[in-house]
């Protein structure tokens, strides 16, 4: 089978989705979920449901086959990964999995930021354990930003502490693609992938795609890191996290979410989702 895991989440759904529409059977895609109430509409297309939790390591005993081919979509709980990740690879390892995917962070052990850590310990297990792998060093998702664009326009101001950086952002159904073609393709084995859009923006230019699609004026403002960290903790954002996104702008600062390798609109057959359409889409979801 092609077993995903993290298919309850939004990479994830998009994956099994792709997977079906190239023509996988369902028959032949199995969801990892930790809750199976979530994965109703998966089991209801036919996709066979294993329950899992990675904070559980025994409860992955059971979820992959021999000859599985595996796609791990990185956890979301930054602090916690490398345990998690490490019980997913350790029972891939243990059933004797054909191909274990693994959706890992752009430049992979060049990537010189905090939130990289985790995927680069998990690209070293991976590693070790000796099984086939794909890495796929997935870049940012255009949605991490346009998803924050009420109170873009509620204070007509993108703020950041990234400068002059630019981010070849692409779109989460893009990456989708991406992990589905080497899930059902051939050929991948022992490969990273550095995946990216096709295009670098920098903030001066998303704000302004905002101000154009909207007719409203939003500027980019760029404030020092220790500003910028004082105006994520006033909106709530926890101390720790807030400091991983001070970190990451900093590293966007020194390019390094800018590389546009060309590997992601390659493995997909098709140009990457460009900003403007994922700003235009955003724009037409908003209640
Ligand atoms: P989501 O948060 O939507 O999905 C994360 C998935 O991981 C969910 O299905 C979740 O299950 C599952 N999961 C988390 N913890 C566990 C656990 N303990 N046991 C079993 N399953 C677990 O994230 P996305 O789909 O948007 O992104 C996928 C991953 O990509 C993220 O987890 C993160 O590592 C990374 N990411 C990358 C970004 C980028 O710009 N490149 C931006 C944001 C995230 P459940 O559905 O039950 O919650």
């Amino acid at each position: 089978s092609i077993v995903v895991t993290g298919a309850t989440g939004q990479l994830g759904r998009l994956v099994v989705a792709d997977l079906l529409e190239r023509g996988v059977a369902a028959g032949e895609v199995a969801a990892v979920v930790r809750d199976e109430a979530k994965a109703a509409d998966l089991a209801a297309q036919g996709v066979e449901l294993r329950v899992a939790d990675y904070d559980h390591p025994e409860t992955l005993k059971d979820v992959f086959r021999a000859g599985d081919r595996v796609l791990l979509i990185s956890a979301n709980e930054v602090g916690r990964r490398i345990p998690q990740h490490t019980a997913v690879v350790d029972a891939a390892a243990a059933a004797g999995v054909a191909l274990l995917v693994y959706t890992g962070v752009l430049g992979g052990p060049d990537a010189d930021f905090a939130l990289a850590d985790e995927h680069k310990a998990t690209e070293e297990h991976i590693r070790a354990s000796g099984l086939p792998y794909v890495f796929l060093r997935n870049g940012w998702y255009t949605e991490v930003y346009t998803a924050n664009l009420a109170p873009v326009l509620a204070h007509g101001a993108v703020i950041g502490n990234a400068g002059e950086g630019r981010v070849a952002s692409a779109a989460r159904a893009d990456y989708a693609a991406a992990a589905a073609a080497v899930l059902a393709g051939e050929g991948h084995e022992n490969t990273a992938y550095d995946l990216s859009g096709d295009t670098a923006w920098s903030f001066p230019e998303y704000a302004a795609v905002i101000s154009e699609l909207t007719g409203q004026e939003v500027v980019y403002r760029d404030v020092p890191g220790e500003e910028r960290q004082a105006i994520l903790v006033g909106a709530g954002l926890p101390e720790a996290f807030a400091a991983v996104l001070v970190d990451v702008d900093h590293a966007i600062g020194r390019g390094l979410l800018a590389r546009t390798s060309g590997d992601l609109s390659r493995l997909i057959g098709r140009p990457t989702t460009p900003l403007r359409a994922s700003v235009q889409a955003a724009l037409d979801e908003a209640p």
